[in-house]
């Protein structure tokens, strides 16, 4: 869902809501943070219910690993003992990162995530999107629109149960798995991606691993998860990580010079 500028300008000044993301664009924020993070982990406990959390620990335990490293880079989330990090048995190749510090991978992503690094790539941009608030930006702007009315009521508490749950899943980018679907946008989808590769690369993981991860992804013919599912298109974003790969690697080396290097393992 993109507004015209000229109402995001408007409600920007009409509410004083705006915010720069981390790479610099303008976004329109309308709900206070911590009731974010409250939709977030109702929304985490909500998948929690519906799909079986993996009995395979080791699976687990090398997602908490590269979770691990990855959390402390968040500079805003000053304990990462608050974060929650759940692998969920499906066959998607998909993961999502929520406000409230929840983190889930879906078994079906380590078909084409081949080694720690490519699985650090798609969790770094799962936590990209919560850093530079994508969410609550999509959910600001649904409200900022003719069709974000229900959304409205849903924040001022009317709509039923399911319905709001339904509503808050889109607009935090879970909505393909009931029916509703918000994708993020193109800059949503780039900001993710160079804000993803940083972290990483910060964390002790190689980030070079994230083109052959999306390569891998985009020949997968494998249901689009969210990451896959909205442009840029494969090729476009391919070519916007090389660009960037360059100064997250002086990261990175940073990173292994001090004995930091990731060693997660399956
Ligand atoms: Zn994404």
């Amino acid at each position: 869902m993109t507004i015209p500028r000229y109402l995001l300008t408007l409600t920007c000044l009409a509410l004083l809501s705006c915010t720069t993301s981390p790479e610099g664009r303008k976004q329109l924020q309308l709900i206070p943070d911590d009731q974010m993070d409250v939709m977030g982990a109702q929304s985490f406990e909500q998948i929690k219910q519906q799909t079986p959390i993996t009995k395979d620990q080791n699976i687990q335990q090398y997602i908490s690993c590269i979770a691990n490293k990855i959390i402390p880079q968040v500079a805003q989330k000053p304990d990462p003992k608050q974060w929650e990090v759940l692998v969920f048995e499906d066959e998607q190749a998909n993961a999502f990162a929520l406000p409230g510090y929840k983190i889930g991978v879906y078994t079906g992503l380590l078909k084409y995530a081949k080694n720690q690094d490519q699985v650090a790539a798609v969790m770094g941009h799962e936590v990209a999107h919560v850093i530079a608030k994508h969410g609550n930006e999509r959910v600001s702007n649904q409200m900022a629109t003719e069709a974000g009315l229900t959304i409205a009521t849903v924040i001022l508490g009317g709509g039923t149960q399911d319905e709001n749950s339904a509503l808050i899943l889109a607009g935090l980018g879970l909505g393909a798995q009931y029916g509703i679907i918000l994708p993020f946008s193109r800059s949503h989808e780039s900001e993710a991606d160079l804000i993803g590769l940083d972290l990483m690369a910060k964390a002790g993981f190689d980030p070079a691993q994230s083109v052959p991860l999306w390569q891998n992804m985009s020949q997968s013919g494998a249901a689009p998860p969210e990451f896959m599912s909205t442009h840029p298109s494969s090729d476009t974003r391919i070519k916007q990580l090389q660009e960037r790969i360059p100064a997250a690697n002086i990261a990175y080396q940073e990173a292994v010079k001090k004995g930091q290097r990731a060693n997660c393992k399956l």
